[in-house]
């Protein structure tokens, strides 16, 4: 059996595909103030090249993809992406982040294409910490695309809450949305790639678990589906929905690590948290050439840091430019 396995034993598995860096939304722990430089159109993997890149991984042992950006579902031609992507032979997991605005239209034909998940980041549930956070978005429309993936029938529909103190810190509010909809909310600890100052806006994962605590008594909800962090989820008792929490930093998670992320411009990134990329481009153009894109799959997995390369290291590209 081919495998993508790393230098420190992982078996990589999953790939996040950033197929836009494009969004409408603005938000503070994902952009900076100043915006981030966009890529030329010429430059973004077209979705045939997409395609070429999953059928290589496929072979190597990748079961997972996910769509993420920028805004993934600003792309044209989102849905044909994916019901070619989930028509792939060994493609067990197909799944989506998005930020929810234009679910309303597309749930639905996403749903029917073949998609098999959707997560949405809604990182407050106040209309106006959502506006202040999102530089100007609007809460309604994020719910609506919410009601939107569950009336399509996406179980469960994950909700990303990337938790900053003092902003977004009071978890009421969210363990109300799982009384009210068949949702995973996640509280994902703010990852020091963002253009927010960790040190005071870091909120841990064992903190947010501290305040759960105090909403209970909560039953075990179990794993979640998929192929990602999260830990396992609890319920409030009798409640559609459930809650769970991502420990990016703080748990020190690389240990269990089985991703690659390949962004809107064709590179691999071995690790979020590390500026390193493989460059596909010259397997995809001017001609496909399969052989070389395994090889430099096999690169890339090759160059994945056993543990969380320190702070100081260069990153690269922001957020918005990798995936999340
Ligand atoms: N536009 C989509 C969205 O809003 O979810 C997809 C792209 S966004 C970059 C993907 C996810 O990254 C978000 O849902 C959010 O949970 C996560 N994210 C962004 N910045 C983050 C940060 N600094 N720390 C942790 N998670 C972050």
């Amino acid at each position: 059996m081919p495998g993508l396995v790393d230098n420190s034993g992982r078996t990589i598995r999953h790939l996040r595909i950033s197929i836009t860096d494009r969004c409408q939304l603005r938000c503070r722990y994902c952009l900076p103030e100043e915006g981030v430089r966009l890529l030329d159109h010429a430059d973004i993997l077209r979705y045939e090249e997409i395609l070429a890149v999953m059928r290589v991984a496929l072979r190597e042992g990748i079961a997972s993809a996910r769509l993420t950006g920028g805004e993934p579902l600003l792309r044209r031609g989102v849905v044909s992406l994916v019901r070619d992507l989930a028509l792939l032979e060994g493609l067990e997991d197909l799944s989506l982040t998005t930020n929810g605005i234009a679910l309303p239209e597309l749930a639905k034909p996403l749903r029917e294409a073949g998609l098999g998940r959707i997560n949405i980041g809604i990182s407050s549930l106040d209309r106006e910490v959502f506006r202040e956070l999102t530089r100007g978005g609007d809460l309604a429309e994020a719910l609506r695309g919410l009601e939107a993936a569950v009336a399509a029938g996406f179980r469960p529909v994950k909700v990303n809450v990337v938790a900053l103190r003092g902003i977004n810190d009071d978890i009421a509010p969210f363990l109300d949305l799982t009384r009210a909809y068949p949702v995973e909310v996640r509280f994902i600890e703010y990852m020091p790639i963002g253009p927010v100052p960790s040190e005071r806006y870091f909120v841990p994962v064992a903190e947010i678990r501290e305040k759960l605590a105090a909403h209970g008594p909560f039953e075990d909800a179990g794993r979640s589906a998929g192929y990602g962090p999260a830990e396992c989820g609890q319920r409030i008792l009798g409640a559609p929905g459930s809650f769970a929490t991502i420990s990016s930093v703080d748990g020190h998670p690389c240990g269990r690590c089985n991703r690659l992320r390949l962004t809107s411009d064709g590179h691999l990134r071995p690790c979020l948290l590390s500026g390193r990329e493989v460059d596909l481009k010259p397997a995809l153009r001017p001609r496909h050439d399969p052989e070389r894109l395994r090889a430099l799959l096999h690169e890339a997995v090759a160059e994945k840091p056993v543990s969380m390369p320190d702070a100081a290291s260069d990153r690269g590209r922001g957020m918005s430019q990798i995936g999340g």
